[in-house]
């Protein structure tokens, strides 16, 4: 057996893994002790990382208009369609949608590609969903897209404050040194500003749940604050900063007094005072912010808010001291080291200087060099709609889930002359619009580098050889490109001459004016870049071992050398309620998931915290509108639908839900929030205002639930919508309603329609394909109970309701791990929620514990989470269930 160190493939934190591999398999992951990320701790989806790789449900072959074909073919196809639309409709009919998943190679030589030699600008990436504002921000403040503290800032801060950050789901390895940094220093305050109450409150000695939208006027109140209780940093405004009078006259505009900002945010006035109190009183503060600030119409407004708070405190380039954006994806940050957004070239060189352009161009050796901004996410697929782009090719993510007013965007792929999706697993909403599919190596089989939220550059390491004929992203860039006529320009061989090609570009005509440099990397031999060890940019023959903090210098990349305070005169979201759509909807990630849940949706131990689409809504609320817990929902807007059972919550505010982003149509008949949020964007930055939908919500009607397990779903029954049977493998249930949750032993089907079936043995013939062996039924009830045995297991079995009061599901699952026994047919038959011994949702993935065996040690006598663990295990490997084991003990 080997240990590789590697990297998590999830999360901006970007936590060392250390993987044990036998021969050619994956055989079990833990944390890397030496990683300065996590110091070995892995949160629930990096420990789950092994049940997430192997072949099943790997797309492992190229395929073009739905036929399996060779690589050459693939590639040849590809390159000569793309040709044929360059020539007859010019370069900038062609673009690319990246990735915050790929590796810096990756995307270094497909930004090269499109900008360098084809000639189009159109590259935009699925970081413009996530921190575009941040990266808009920072340019406007600093003068360079740069965070400018570190992970150990947030142990040395006397003040937290996270704002739009459910960082104990979202970022838990980070949310842990929070955690531990307050044990070990009682007197660290934490500040959590959020609308919701979210898990991440656990940690909060405050928490501001204020009106979705009115950050800026909570930040530019406390600029005010600071001047009229003259708690600013003089000398450093004066000597390192611009702007700072135009900034607060640009505050007073709204200037509210306390009473009237705490009116306005939603806040009690004491709660305000007392956040304002706090950022006075303590020069060691760590702001942090995430998508809650980054995903709005004013968004790059909302981050120079909180920057110009540490500007005026001079709380910048300290240890402790920072604002500090916490990175969504693995390499968004790499992405943007390359230039793979649309307003970028490369090596963080814009597009304002016509010398730099000719001198990047000079460097690739690039016939084609791109002078313009290409389009932004949402316009780059305006223009796909328009016909103005004819051919996309999108890599290793899922548009067609993940972009705001998604069925738009489907339409627009569908009409799309040429969409070519690079992709590693067989199944996504995206592929089935693919004319050509290329099948891609994905994290344990790819090698390259990725750069995490606090500029930590990290390898990501081949573990296992990659499935059927998938390859790495480079290389099918790399072998297009050749067959465009580039081969001199893309002749790499490995890895680490993309990434020395890539360090060499950072350090071109730079000399200090561009913060991006990691120019001492520039001849790395493979050997050194295989031992890579993890080290934060920039990388420069002064800081050759990396550089901790930005700024300590007090010197900024804009043209003055001085840090911006940027004027905000705050702004309302573009997406209001009405009477029609009366409630606000927000959306965000769950614990164990991970965006589309293509990599997260294999594991069955991930799917058991929360297996079904959800809505959370105020219990008042649901009152109102003849709501219940467990209750399917019907949330609707003038463009779209989504389904999802109900969740009574008094986290959320009144008039307000919340959705999680992950499911799709792969997963759920309805379940994709992003068919609800409008494509409203931020100005400046071009970020979707994805927090801030605006829907009407009711029951959704029906007759029957049900619930339906599957050895093997049928594949062949599939009634495919995708232009290929190939590309959509998945049986889809024929039901208004259902939600598949892959389990340990078999694939389950929650299940609810409208219309009474009046023979459940003939939809089982439909349907299934056979009807039950052994069924009872009591139609007054709308009561069904059907199995199919084969060979002496369980094939399957339906089980109808006339709600959601349903045997377990882990008890179902269980019945098909052996061969089924007479007391077996009697329980399956007689089945129902009391009698068939639910063991309750999954609270601690790691070790499977339930909210039936937690509730019932809580009332055998463990009253604190450490009792809990010792007797039970829960809380005590990532640590990542511990605010719900909290929420429990409170309501025992
Ligand atoms: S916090 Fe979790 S998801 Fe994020 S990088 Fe670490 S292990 Fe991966």
């Amino acid at each position: 057996m080997m240990n590789e160190l590697t990297t998590c493939p999830y999360c901006g934190v970007g936590c060392g893994v250390k993987a044990a591999v036998t021969g050619q398999q994956l055989i079990a992951v833990s944390g890397d002790q030496a990683h300065p990320a996590n110091y070995g701790k892995l949160c629930v989806k990096g420990s789950a990382l092994g049940e997430t790789t192997g072949h099943h449900n790997r797309l492992l072959h190229p395929i073009v208009d739905g036929q399996q074909v060779s690589w050459d073919k693939a590639l040849d196809e590809t390159a000569s369609r793309l040709q044929s639309i360059i020539d007859e409709h010019g370069p900038g009919s062609v673009a690319m949608y990246l990735s915050g998943q790929l590796l810096t190679e990756d995307y270094y030589v497909a930004n090269k590609l499109l900008k360098g030699f084809i000639g189009s600008s159109h590259v935009d990436t699925n970081s413009r969903l996530c921190m575009a504002s941040t990266v808009a921000g920072h340019k406007r403040a600093f003068g360079a897209d740069a965070v400018p503290g570190c992970y150990a800032d947030l142990e040395l801060a006397d003040l937290l404050i996270l704002v739009g950050s459910n960082a104990a789901w979202n970022h838990p390895i980070l949310f842990q040194r929070m955690q531990a940094a307050k044990t070990r220093n009682p007197a660290l305050k934490v500040v959590v500003i959020d609308p919701r109450r979210t898990a991440t409150c656990d940690l909060a000695d405050l928490h501001l749940q204020l009106k979705p939208g009115s950050d800026a006027v909570l930040f530019n109140a406390l600029l005010l604050h600071l001047v009229n209780e003259d708690r600013l940093d003089h000398a450093f405004i004066s000597q390192h900063t611009e702007q700072f009078s135009e900034t607060i006259v640009a505050a007073l505009s709204l200037a509210l007094d306390l009473s009237a900002t705490a009116d306005y945010c939603d806040l009690a006035v004491d709660d305000l005072t007392r956040f304002f109190d706090w950022f006075t009183a303590h020069d060691k503060t760590v702001t942090l912010f995430s998508q809650g600030i980054n995903q709005s119409s004013s968004g790059t407004d909302k981050v120079n808010a909180i920057i110009n708070c540490h500007l005026a405190t001079g709380r910048i380039g300290k240890p402790g001291s920072t604002p500090f954006s916490l990175t969504g994806q693995p390499n968004a940050m790499g992405g943007r080291e390359v230039g793979g957004l649309s307003n970028q070239l490369a090596a963080h060189i814009d597009f304002s200087n016509p010398q730099m352009i000719d001198r990047v161009g000079k460097f690739w050796q690039a016939p084609n060099i791109s002078r313009q901004e290409g389009y932004k996410a949402i316009d780059l697929f305006r223009a796909i709609e328009t016909g103005e782009i004819k051919a996309v090719w999108i890599m290793a993510t899922n548009p067609a889930v993940s972009l705001p007013d998604v069925n738009r965007i489907r339409k627009a792929l569908a009409g799309c002359e040429l969409v070519i999706v690079s992709e590693s697993m067989a199944a996504t909403d995206t592929l089935t619009l693919a004319d050509i599919a290329l099948p891609a190596t994905t994290w344990s089989e790819k090698s390259g580098t990725v750069t995490n939220s606090e500029r930590r550059i990290s390898r990501q390491r081949s573990l296992v050889p990659p499935p059927g004929e998938a390859r790495h992203d480079w290389q099918i860039i790399c072998d297009v490109a050749k067959r465009l006529g580039f081969a001199d320009q893309f002749f790499y061989q490995h890895p680490v001459e993309i990434f020395r090609e890539h360090a060499t570009l950072s350090g071109l005509d730079n000399n200090g004016s561009r913060c991006f440099d990691i120019s001492a990397l520039s001849s790395i031999s493979e050997e050194a870049f295989d031992a890579l060890q993890p080290l934060q940019w920039p990388v420069t023959r002064h800081a050759p071992a990396g550089t901790a903090r930005l700024f300590s210098n007090r010197r900024f990349f804009t043209p003055s050398g001085r840090a911006r305070f940027i004027p905000v005169v705050p702004r309302k979201p573009e997406q209001q309620t009405s009477s029609d759509y009366p409630f606000v909807l927000n959306t965000g990630r769950i614990r164990d998931q991970w965006h589309t849940m293509t990599r997260t949706g294999r594991s069955a131990r991930l799917l058991q915290h929360r297996p079904e689409p959800f809505v959370e809504i105020h219990p008042e609320d649901a009152q109102q509108l003849s709501l219940m817990e467990g209750d399917i929902a019907l949330l609707h807007n003038p463009i779209g639908k989504m389904l999802a059972r109900v969740r009574l919550s008094r986290s959320q505010r009144s008039g307000e839900l919340f959705v999680p982003i992950h499911w799709n149509d792969q997963f759920a008949s309805a379940g994709c929030c992003d068919s609800l949020i409008q494509s409203a964007c931020d100005p400046v930055s071009g970020q979707p205002e994805s927090k801030q939908g605006a829907v009407a919500i009711s029951l959704l009607p029906n007759t029957w639930q049900g619930r339906l397990l599957i050895r093997q779903p049928p594949s062949a029954l599939t009634p495919s919508t995708s232009t290929s049977a190939m590309l959509s493998p998945d049986y889809q249930p024929p039901s208004d309603y259902w939600v598949k949750v892959p389990l340990e032993h078999s694939t389950s089907y929650l299940l609810a329609d409208r219309t009474k079936a009046d023979d459940w043995n003939g939809w089982c013939h439909q349907h299934l394909g056979q009807a039950p062996d052994i069924w009872m039924e009591d139609p007054e009830q709308v009561l069904f109970r059907g199995c199919h045995i084969q060979d002496g297991k369980l094939q399957w079995v339906l089980l109808i309701g006339p709600d959601n009061r349903l045997p377990d599901t882990a008890w179902l699952d269980q019945q098909f791990a052996g061969p089924v026994t007479p007391d077996m047919r009697r329980q399956l038959l007689r089945a129902s929620a009391s009698d068939a011994q639910p063991v309750g949702a999954v609270i601690c993935s790691c070790f499977q514990v339930t909210e039936t065996a937690i509730r019932k040690a809580i009332t055998q006598g463990c009253r604190s989470t450490q009792r809990l663990g010792r007797q039970l295990g829960c809380g005590t490997n990532c640590g990542s269930c511990i605010p719900e084991l909290k929420v429990l003990l409170e309501e025992e």
